[in-house]
């Protein structure tokens, strides 16, 4: 479902990203774990293409991500969801006005996109909270409606960029397992990003463990919690 071959990003002589080769199949959760300033989200940024990569290439669905431009770049970038840390809301717009964002921007009608949002808010467990403000929400319920926001155009992937750090532990585990239930429930392929190995252990099938750059270990997650 993603494939990255020899992805290297280079700010001046700084190497943040160092030939990453991963090939992440549909269907998996896929962590990267590393430390403040290893590179995670200079990966995800360029696997979204907020970042142009230095060279390597990103396949998305069959789609190479680095090659595209313009409206090809745009439509390709709805194949791919992305939730946040900091949750990434408009404060002046309800949960079902952030979640129908997406959507408007597709040029849906109202009414599918009322009914799309009603779906969505459904999935994520939040039935009722749709007129609710940002501010009127706590953190989990808002990462709830980011990751509506996120499924919205009905992506094939979802970039997790420290999705659970502003969590509690008890919301992070309720978000998890939202995470969990998508990956199951609609076979949604997630690349997550964290520096806390609890949740790459709770739901990853896979992880890569990255500092400056570049990769030092990888492998199945049952295969590394067996190490002493
Ligand atoms: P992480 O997400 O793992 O904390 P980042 O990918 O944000 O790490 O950053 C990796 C390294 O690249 C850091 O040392 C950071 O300072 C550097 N870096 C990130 N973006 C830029 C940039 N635009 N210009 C220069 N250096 C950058
Ligand atoms: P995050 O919270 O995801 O780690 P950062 O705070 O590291 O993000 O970076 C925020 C923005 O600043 C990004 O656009 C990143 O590319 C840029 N940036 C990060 N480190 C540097 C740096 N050393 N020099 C210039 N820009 C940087």
């Amino acid at each position: 479902m993603i494939t990255i071959r020899d992805l290297r990003k280079v700010y001046g002589s700084f190497v943040a990203l160092d030939t990453f080769n991963e090939e992440i199949n549909a269907g998996e959760i896929f962590g990267v774990i590393g430390q403040s300033g290893a590179g995670k989200s200079t990966l995800i940024r360029c696997i979204n293409r907020l970042e142009t990569p230095t060279s390597g290439r990103v396949i998305v669905a069959g789609q190479d991500i680095t090659a595209l431009s313009g409206s090809d770049l745009r439509r390709a970038r709805q194949q791919m969801g992305m939730i946040f840390q900091h949750f990434n809301l408009l404060s002046s717009r309800t949960a079902a006005e952030n979640i129908a964002m997406p959507l408007e921007v597709m040029g849906y009608s109202r009414l599918r996109i009322k009914a799309r949002v009603a779906e969505l808010l459904s999935l994520v467990e939040l039935e009722g909270k749709g007129d609710s403000y940002p501010a009127q929400l706590s953190g989990g319920q808002k990462q709830r409606v980011g990751i509506a926001r996120a499924l919205a155009a009905d992506p094939k992937v979802l970039l997790s960029d420290e999705a659970t750090s502003a969590l509690d532990p008890q919301t992070t585990q309720s978000i998890l397992s939202l995470l969990k239930k998508l990956n199951q429930q609609i076979g949604l392929t997630i690349l997550l990003i964290t520096h806390d190995m609890g949740v790459v252990k709770r739901i990853c099938d896979r992880v890569a463990i990255l500092e400056q750059g570049k990769v030092i270990e990888r492998g199945r997650v049952v295969d590394l919690a067996a190490q002493p």
